[in-house]
């Protein structure tokens, strides 16, 4: 057989393994290397994929294999380390490689378009408007703080970055664009991060200079790392000062946020304290935006990137340094499509690149944790919070018996007037949204259920309609019962938009704002609402647990939650360990040094043990206790579980495909592999289809 040149290449499509090409004889054929992207044809088209490999043999059937079409990178975009990473990638997930190959890439890229050169869409000061002054501009004063913060960026500033940092500020800069004193320009380079308003470092408190200390002793060489500490502990100084030795160690930083609705994290802090080029890689940012970021990470010209959790995949020719800012959230894992854990993605990495990776949390995952007090993470705590402020004080409400108003006690209404008549802010929190989750007739027992789910529809009042939370299918209201025509139909239960209703009857005077998806859907809308919070506009603060995130609010001193009692009977085994992590962040908003918080927890259970060990002695406890508990169970992280879904139009096909699989891996699982099931899931019908699994 004759001697071939055969390129290896990862396709984007859904099956476990390369496909081998010959190389092109077009125009622009050359040797190829791994990492580059190319056109190929596949089946009855063309498809991109990326060279993994150039082996040269014996090919079997050269004949029958096809040429490579065009190549498309002049340089390979991904390096072999980062090919590595995602050869692992996709065998531990057991997932098609070329489809783990096209997560790493930004879409632009992924759809063959060519790398982009130019710079990213933004806004400079013109010659008259480096000329003017604050002064000019009493009776505008957004376009006053723009201005400002412009003539201080001469080269510019990247749209996106401004929105980051002003919100939605297109009619302030379109005002000032008419005046001639800004103009929109592309970037010569990556915008260096905007130095608004530039705090300095706070002297740091002992424990927090310990914590850095642990973390700069660390760097060089791959080792992870639990910070644990407590909210308001301060650990986005100590991640802070990390970041400053890695940079000045002359390596990359990879900040890993978790996502709210559109935003990234307050971690955006980060970004006025440094002064090197950064990007940000968020899902608010355009396809264009993002490939840019991407490729000055990728140059190295970038040296932090902050993302949410595909960013993980980001190459960074020079990284030094992860860190994983609140490593217990959910939204660090891809739950469709590739399933991965950025967080341990992040561990795995940074042990390929040989550098740290900091995992940090006031409320870290049981599965961290357990690796930090058996040794193998260097664990670093943070018991204080920075600055003086104290810890908030939690107590149990036992709502048993008691008369509710929207779902809230008399004893949490009282204290929120209070708290109110005194000039404070309240924060309420209640995790679902809507008006109620129910729509009932009293005459017949009618539900108002989904056509498509075993579930019952929100009521959404504002909107008059009503809406299915799990595949998403919306109907109007029906305006009388359609089992027996009655003309009333009453919801039960409580959501955001009810809870909101009392509240503004019963205290008219007071500035009320609801933080949830409904209300933040739009872009910039989740900024401006905060910044209405900081500045004193609102004292009384619905939201789910989008509000519960990241953000630090002061001037809070009461916060009340309403609902949480269905973490303690979760058909989950992480149901506990999720609610925990709730009431704690939750919790966590609240008071500082001269204004110490009060958290009110309604429940029904008040003796339940794990209630009593979170109230009395926090997370840290609750979270060992439980883990001694996961250990006598035998469940996870003292065992590997692996969940098979199987779903399908067809009502018992599922089951039965599962019965067939679980026959198949009976005879090849050793004595110790446990199999259960398989069941109807939770929620057998969901968007229409039929779910079954096999643990
Ligand atoms: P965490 O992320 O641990 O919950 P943050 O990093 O958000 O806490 O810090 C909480 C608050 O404490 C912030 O307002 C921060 O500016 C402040 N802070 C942090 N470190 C110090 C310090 N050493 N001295 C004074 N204030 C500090
Ligand atoms: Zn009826
Ligand atoms: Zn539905």
């Amino acid at each position: 057989m004759p001697e071939q040149t055969i390129i290896r290449v990862a396709v984007n499509v859904p099956l476990h393994r390369l496909f081998d090409y010959l190389p092109s004889t077009g125009p622009d054929a050359r040797d190829l290397v791994p990492g580059v992207r190319v056109r190929v044809p596949f089946g009855h088209g063309e498809r991109i994929g990326v060279v993994i490999g150039v082996v040269s043999g014996a090919a079997q059937a050269p004949d029958r294999l096809k040429r490579v079409t065009q190549i498309l990178d002049p340089e390979p975009l991904l390096s072999s380390a980062d090919l590595a990473l995602l050869a692992w990638a996709a065998g531990y997930y057991q997932h098609p490689i070329g489809e783990v190959v096209a997560t790493a890439l930004p879409l632009r890229l992924r759809q063959g378009r060519a790398p982009s050169t130019v710079g990213s869409p933004g806004w400079r000061v013109t010659a008259t408007g480096r000329a003017q002054t604050r002064a000019s501009l009493t009776r505008a004063p957004r376009q006053a703080q723009l201005l400002e913060l412009l003539q201080a960026h001469p080269d510019g500033i990247g749209r996106s970055a401004l929105r980051e940092h002003c919100g939605d500020c297109r009619s302030a800069l379109q005002g000032l664009q008419r005046r001639g004193w800004i103009e929109a320009c592309e970037l010569e380079s990556v915008a260096p991060a905007v130095t608004g308003a530039a705090t300095t470092a706070p002297p740091l408190d002992p424990e927090q200079g310990q914590a850095l200390q642990g973390i700069g002793d660390s760097l060089g060489a791959f080792s992870a790392i639990l910070l644990e500490g407590v909210t308001g502990s301060g650990k986005t100084e100590v991640y802070l000062g990390a970041v400053q030795r890695a940079l000045a160690s002359g390596r990359q930083v990879l900040v890993l946020v978790p996502e709210i609705g559109l935003t990234p994290q307050p971690v955006a802090r980060v970004p006025r304290r440094l002064d090197v080029p950064l990007a940000l890689l968020h899902s608010g940012l355009s396809d264009a935006e993002r490939e840019l970021a991407w490729q000055q990470a990728r140059r190295g010209v970038a040296r932090v990137v902050i993302g949410t959790r595909s960013a993980v995949f980001t190459p960074l020719p020079e990284l030094g340094l992860v860190i994983v800012d609140e490593e217990h959230d959910i939204s660090l894992k891809q739950q469709d499509g590739f399933r991965y854990s950025a967080r341990d993605m992040a561990v795995v990495r940074a042990q390929r690149s040989a550098c740290p990776v900091v995992l940090g949390s006031a409320t870290p995952s049981l599965e961290s944790l357990r690796n930090a007090l058996e040794g193998r993470y260097l664990h670093l705590q943070l018991t204080r919070r920075a600055g003086g402020a104290t810890t908030p004080r939690m107590d149990l409400l036992d709502i048993r018996s008691v008369p509710l108003q929207a779902g809230v006690s008399p004893a949490l209404l009282r204290m929120t007037g209070e708290e109110l008549a005194a000039g404070n802010q309240v924060l309420l929190f209640l995790n679902r949204r809507g008006y109620a989750p129910v729509l009932t007739c009293y005459d017949c027992g009618w539900v108002a259920q989904c056509r498509r789910c075993d579930a019952r529809m929100t009521l959404h009042q504002n909107s008059r309609r009503l809406w299915c939370h799990h595949c998403g299918s919306q109907r109007p209201l029906d305006r009388r019962c359609p089992e027996c025509g009655a003309t009333e139909l009453h919801p039960q239960g409580q959501g955001t938009e009810r809870l909101e209703e009392m509240l503004r009857q019963q205290f008219p005077e007071v500035g009320l704002v609801r933080i949830d998806r409904d209300t933040t859907r739009r872009k910039g809308s989740m900024e401006r609402l905060l910044g209405e919070i900081r500045g004193g506009e609102h004292r009384l603060l619905i939201g789910t647990q989008m509000l519960a995130k990241g953000h630090h609010f002061p001037d809070v001193t009461l916060v009340g939650m309403l609902d949480v009692d269905q973490g303690l009977f979760g058909a989950d085994f992480r149901a506990a360990e999720r609610m925990a992590q709730m009431i704690t962040q939750v919790a966590g908003r609240s008071g500082r040094a001269g204004k110490p918080g009060r958290v009110l927890i309604q429940t029904r259970h008040p003796d339940h043990p794990l209630m009593q060990i979170l109230l009395r002695q926090g997370y840290g406890a609750f979270a060992r206790e439980s883990l001694g508990e996961r250990r006598a169970a035998g469940l996870p992280p003292y065992s590997h579980q692996a969940l098979l879904r199987a779903e399908s139009n067809a009502a018992d096909e599922p089951g039965e495909f599962l019965r067939r699989a679980a026959g198949l891996a009976r005879r090849h699982a050793t004595e110790e592999v446990e199999f259960w099931g398989p069941v109807p899931a939770p929620m057998e019908r969901r968007a229409g289809r039929y779910r079954a699994h096999l643990l």
